[in-house]
């Protein structure tokens, strides 16, 4: 089985990896998997939805890659993998899983079966879709730190945003799943802030393992999509013959043309085809109570500084969706 390149989107939840994995996934030869780490339990075990809009047992592309890298869904152990992932893929593993050499052989055994799912998973859907490059937003550090332990050339995109911005989203009811009418978990700000210090850290930390590692700021990504784009390309090394011509629009605004993907789990942008407007999520600057505001930057304060989001806030001109999580 030939093994793809991974794009790994990797960062806070609500950072924009569902619009980053849309665009990625319009380039030829690349395909938008999803939220690979969500797949075992909402897709084998409770039959979300499909980017698609099926069902994922009713999803012909998942149905294939289930029978190619496992002979069928009902033959993963889902029990096994979770068992698993509690005991390799964790963030208070990272510091291990930055040193190789301090791992017990138990752990090495158990983190070499545990990425055997994701080897087999990835080899899969190149060889289900032809495509040479798959694309996992699945976002958290600990995975990109065991993926970063395994022989498959993984590329990761580390994603920030603004974290007043990420806190914000957390305190909105968002729809996960909007064929079946479930809602993304919300929790309070504090928390966000807390989860988004780990998060981003644990990124950082990835490229002193001499992992590759591209930081891209959501903000950036929705301003200048194609030049973000072809920096994330060239980066990756994916091809871009076909061009970006599925992306368009002027400073005012922009938008993407965007297919069917059979991304698995992530936010309701998954589910999005044809023409869809790209556009800055600013809501959180008046929305977001000013306590709120003060003890997420305190909270966050030295990589306010880091990520460039301690300037003045711009003014607000408009309000607008909130698309780009
Ligand atoms: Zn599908």
């Amino acid at each position: 089985m030939f093994m793809p390149t991974i794009v790994y989107l990797g960062g806070m939840s609500r950072s924009g990896s569902t619009l980053a994995e849309r665009l990625l996934g319009e380039l030829p030869g690349v395909c938008p998997a999803g939220e690979v780490v969500h797949l075992w339990r909402r897709g084998i075990v409770l039959d979300e939805h499909c980017g698609c809009g099926e069902r994922f047992s009713g999803c012909p592309f998942w149905r294939k890659v289930g029978e190619a890298g496992f002979g069928g869904w009902d033959r993963v152990d889902v029990g096994r993998f979770e068992e698993l992932q509690r005991r390799v893929d964790r963030t208070r593993f990272i510091p291990l899983l930055a040193a190789p050499a301090l791992m017990r052989p138990a752990f090495r055994r158990a983190l070499d079966e545990y990425l055997t799912y994701y080897q087999r998973l990835y080899a899969a859907i190149s060889d289900v879709t032809g495509c040479r490059t798959v694309v996992d937003s699945s976002k958290h550090a600990s995975l990109a730190f065991c993926l970063a332990r395994s022989p498959l050339n993984v590329r990761f995109v580390h994603l920030v945003r603004d974290p007043r911005g990420v806190a914000y989203s957390w305190t909105r009811r968002v729809n996960r799943d909007v064929v079946a009418g479930t809602y993304m978990r919300t929790q309070r700000a504090a928390r966000t802030a807390l989860q988004w210090d780990s998060q981003n850290i644990g990124m950082e930390l990835l490229a002193p393992t001499r992992a590759p590692v591209l930081q891209v700021r959501y903000e950036d990504l929705v301003t200048a999509p194609q030049a973000v784009l072809r920096e994330i390309t060239a980066f990756a090394g994916l091809p871009t013959a076909g061009g970006l011509g599925f992306l368009g629009g002027d400073s005012r605004s922009r938008w993407a043309d965007l297919g069917v993907a059979h991304a698995v789990s992530g936010n309701r942008m998954r589910f999005a085809t044809g023409r869809v407007e790209i556009r800055t999520d600013e809501t959180w600057r008046l929305a977001l109570p000013p306590r709120t505001h003060m003890r997420v930057s305190a909270l966050t304060i030295p990589w306010l500084a880091r990520y460039g989001y301690l300037r003045a806030a711009a003014p607000i001109r408009e309000i607008v969706t909130d698309l780009g999580r």
